[in-house]
């Protein structure tokens, strides 16, 4: 299927590794010029150098954390005009409903909630102005059922996607969308270094949690970045233009409800 972006630019944030990488290849596939990001260069870089060489198209990498108003500052001034906008950062901490305290909600809330409104608010204007925009948050599953030792995750993920209800029917009419894509458990670093801590708080090895885990999901098994990238692109392309405000599960069933 042709996407139809073919020439376009993203920035797709925290795409170094993992559900933001399958995002940018499955972009550049069809042909997206990318902005990419992450705060480690290096892995960055690497990133960056193989997409340019499997899909031809300009990538241009900015070293920053996203989470932080300069870091933010320095990719969007990176950036420029983007048609794409794919929202990412790294998942709040685990742990128990006493453990948190103020400070560890304003963080999650920085990462997670805040930072993605606000690379919308600096970005939707000028698509809206263009008259096509494409935006992606990638929240969770959590949103949809709660994962208990997600707390924060829970917590800062439903108010972005309170955010984005409102928001996207205030700018469709613009030619511009914003869906939110929302995995269950895929098989990147995040997903190991949950098995870890799950592994240590129950006495068990990883390899175990990973078992049980995947015998929970009706596909029984985890999701993949290239699979999680090609619903991401999708939602981008010509094609999505009439899906608003939606929230997408990509859970491989995991989440146990009619609708
Ligand atoms: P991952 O494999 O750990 O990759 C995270 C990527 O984000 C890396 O490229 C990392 O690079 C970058 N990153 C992290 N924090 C950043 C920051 N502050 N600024 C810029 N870049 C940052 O994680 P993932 O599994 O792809 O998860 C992506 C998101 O989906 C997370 O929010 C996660 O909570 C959520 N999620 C994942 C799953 C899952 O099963 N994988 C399920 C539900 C929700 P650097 O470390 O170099 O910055």
């Amino acid at each position: 299927m042709d996407l139809g972006i073919k020439g376009k630019r993203a920035l797709v944030c925290a795409s170094s590794k993992g559900l933001g990488l399958g995002c940018a290849q499955a972009l550049a596939e069809a042909g997206v010029d990318l902005v990419m990001n992450a705060r480690g260069s290096e892995a960055l870089e690497a990133a960056a150098a193989q997409i340019r060489s499997d899909y031809g198209v300009n990538v241009t990498a900015v070293a920053a954390d996203i989470t932080t108003a300069e870091g933010r500052a320095q990719v969007l001034e990176a950036a420029g005009q983007v048609d794409i906008l794919v929202t990412n950062a790294g998942g709040p901490p685990p742990g128990m409903w006493h453990d948190w305290e103020r400070a560890d909600f304003i963080k999650a809330l920085d990462a997670n909630m805040l930072t993605p409104i606000a690379l919308m608010k600096a970005l939707l204007p000028g698509m809206m102005e263009r008259g096509w925009g494409r935006v992606v948050n990638i929240t969770s599953q959590s949103v949809k059922s709660p994962i208990a030792m997600l707390g924060l995750s829970n917590a800062a993920r439903a108010g972005l996607t309170g955010y984005v209800a409102g928001t996207a029917r205030q700018v469709a009419a613009k030619g511009v969308t914003i869906n939110n894509l929302l995995p269950g458990i895929h098989d990147t670093d995040r997903a190991t270094s949950l098995d870890g801590s799950a592994a240590k708080a129950q006495g068990t090895t990883p390899e175990d949690v990973r078992r049980a885990r995947e015998a929970s999901i009706p596909a029984r098994r985890y999701g993949t970045a290239e699979e999680f990238g090609a619903a991401c692109a999708f939602l981008c392309s010509k094609h999505g233009g009439f899906i608003v405000g939606q929230n997408l599960l990509l859970d491989g069933g995991a989440t146990n409800a009619t609708l």
